[in-house]
């Protein structure tokens, strides 16, 4: 690499994206993340026009007039509406590049897509991010990203595991020499939490409560282990019987009780994946611990609760939240180095 092309990578503001169910981050080369928003993409149904994506948009999620509609285009981690994610990945990298300098060269970007997408969505992604104005994409695995982003040495001969919990899907992946060896996706992750505790609501209290608010009570005490000190928060709703407004005092113990079900299938998740996984690997496993990323890594005592089940040691990545940009950031700050990681190589638009 000449001098020249060097100080042009370091300064060229390339971009790397998570493009997660719940949440999208993007990462600018050289000087960290900058964005950081909800998935969610809110059109109106009268013409099809998108009138907000991000933060605008989830403001409006449960409070929208009847012609418009919030959405979140990657829920349940596939591309369920290719025009709109494209849409929402323009939006986002036109956003960042704006904010650096327009009178760079367009920039290059790595998507972090979930592993087990098919070729097709691979494709749509690619196209999506050359519409939206990437010189070059490069795509990876969003278990990969995250273990790059939680500093393990992923292209050692030793095997590492990464559990990435995010809204829609929890990603269980082992990694070793730079690939894939087994991986695991599970419908089961964040929102379904969220779910277990509307659910309990209604059974034990006749209260309809909303996601935002199952969602700050998970946030606020919920835990997947007894924990120290007891909690309470409030849950807020509509009673079912009278239709007036209610609010109930919960604890944490009865949060517990709501999320064991969904807990107990992750759990059970991951160990069939050490199940599946050739015993060398799992005695690297032994030594390192298994890491947890993603959002629903900060559930409280899930740690403790997965190292008891699985007799590994577990620990939380820092900034869970953050694991898969960083990781896309590294990469392409390192791209000769960790070029090898990516599962496809470029899609070039133009010729540069
Ligand atoms: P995705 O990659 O699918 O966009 P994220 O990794 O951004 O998902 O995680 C989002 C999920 O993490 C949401 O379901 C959210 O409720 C959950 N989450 C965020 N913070 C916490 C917390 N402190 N405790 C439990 N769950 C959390
Ligand atoms: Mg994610």
């Amino acid at each position: 690499m000449s001098i020249l092309s060097n100080f042009f990578g370091l300064f060229s503001h390339d971009i790397g994206i998570d493009l997660g169910t719940a949440n999208t981050l993007v990462y600018v080369a050289g000087r960290g993340i900058v964005m950081n928003e909800p998935s969610v993409v809110a059109i109106n149904k009268r013409n099809d026009q998108i009138t907000a994506i991000g933060n605008d948009a989830r403001k409006m999620v449960g409070r929208t007039p009847a012609h418009i509609v919030a959405i979140r285009p990657l829920v349940d981690g596939v591309i369920s509406d290719f025009e709109v994610t494209e849409q929402m990945l323009r939006y986002f990298i036109q956003k960042a590049h704006r904010e650096t300098f327009t009178l760079f060269p367009r920039p290059r970007v790595v998507v972090g897509i979930p592993s087990g997408v098919t070729e097709v969505e691979r494709r749509a992604v690619e196209e999506a991010a050359a519409n939206a104005g990437a010189r070059q994409t490069f795509l990876i695995e969003e278990p990969m990203a995250a273990a790059i982003g939680a500093r393990l040495p992923v292209q050692e001969a030793s095997g590492s595991m990464i559990v990435d919990i995010g809204g829609g899907t929890t990603e269980v992946a082992i990694i070793s020499l730079g690939g894939i060896v087994i991986s695991r996706s599970l419908r089961i992750a964040g929102d379904e939490l969220n779910r277990d505790i509307i659910d309990y609501a209604r059974s034990e209290f006749n209260l309809l409560v909303g996601e935002r608010t199952a969602e700050d009570v998970k946030i606020a005490i919920g835990s997947a282990y007894p924990l120290k000190e007891p909690k309470q928060a409030t849950l807020r709703g509509r009673d079912l019987i009278t239709g007036l407004p209610k609010e109930v005092q919960v604890s944490d113990e009865q949060v517990r009780e709501a999320l064991a079900k969904s807990i107990q299938t992750l759990v059970n998740h991951i160990k069939g994946a050490i199940e599946e996984t050739p015993p060398e690997i799992v005695g690297d496993i032994m030594k390192r611990g298994i890491t947890l990323a993603g959002g629903g890594a900060l559930l409280r005592g899930l740690d403790r609760l997965l190292a008891e089940q699985t007799q590994m040691p577990v620990q939380v990545a820092e900034d869970p939240l953050t694991c898969v940009v960083r990781g896309t950031g590294k990469v392409l700050e390192e791209l000769d180095e960790l070029k090898t990681v990516l599962v496809s190589g470029s899609f070039e638009k133009t010729p540069h």
